[in-house]
């Protein structure tokens, strides 16, 4: 099924409007908004969907109406946990199905891809047993909040803090999001040869996307995936996504 996915970075701008941080490592050099932006742009990057609040420019209730302002059918916030424990949790709607089944799949991809503990999908109520998490219980789409890794925890800020955790974990969620909402095309691995003079490669699945490089007339590529509606590839080398429009590309 052909799903609408919005991946969310958490924090970066305040109520007030300065700069919200978010959670901070121990020694208070590493913010948990710069981590979590990484995070939540290779998620959006790997599923080739929106990427919502990368520059901070969005306090939480901005982004809420965002959310219900737009189609999307699920949204997933990104943050990064504090407190003194250690391990992966993943946050969602009281009742929802898809929402554990979701939160359950990232909570086991990030588990084992980062070798942290699965801490497992779970509901946090207020006292008067709503959701507890807004950006949960105000938005209208199927909502859940990734509590990826710990930031005070010094084993899993190690791994997080470089660009190579960043893309493990965010291509984790992705992957898990691909596999438990179906947005996957059966159709993978396939090789296509480029009929267009140039092609540009770009960032996700669609021309709202910037262009992060070009394919060339007359090369051949492999593709290691399609979006839901199989008009745009994934390089397999990583480079990013090219239109699969028959007047610029052929299937070998
Ligand atoms: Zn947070």
């Amino acid at each position: 099924m052909d799903k609408k996915i919005c991946i969310i970075v958490g924090h970066g701008k305040s109520k007030s409007g300065g700069y919200d941080s978010g959670a901070v490592s121990r020694d208070g050099r590493y913010h948990e908004f710069r981590i979590a932006k990484e995070i939540a742009k290779y998620a959006a990057d790997y599923l080739g969907c929106s990427l919502m609040n990368y520059d901070g420019d969005l306090y939480l209730t901005d982004r809420i109406k965002a959310v219900n302002a737009a189609d999307y059918d699920f949204v997933a916030e990104i943050h990064l946990n504090a407190g003194g424990g250690k391990g992966t949790e993943v946050f969602y709607y009281n009742g929802s199905p898809t929402g554990l089944k979701t939160a359950t799949a990232i909570a086991e991809e990030i588990s084992s891809e980062l070798n942290v503990r699965n801490r497992g999908a779970k509901v946090r109520l207020n006292d008067n047993g709503r959701d507890y998490f807004a950006i949960i219980r105000d938005t209208k789409p199927t909502a859940i909040l990734v509590e990826t890794v710990f930031i005070d925890n010094d084993e899993e800020l190690s791994v997080i803090k470089t660009a190579d955790g960043q893309k493990r974990c965010g291509e984790a969620i992705g992957r898990a999001l691909e596999k438990s909402l179906g947005t996957a095309k059966a159709e993978t691995g396939f090789r296509v040869k480029i009929n267009a003079k140039s092609l540009y490669i770009r960032s996700g699945a669609g021309t709202g996307y910037k262009s992060v490089g070009i394919v060339k007339n007359g090369e051949t590529h492999s593709i290691s995936a399609t979006d839901a509606a199989g008009a745009w590839g994934r390089l397999a080398d990583g480079r990013g996504w090219i239109s699969l429009n028959s007047k610029y590309i052929g299937r070998l």
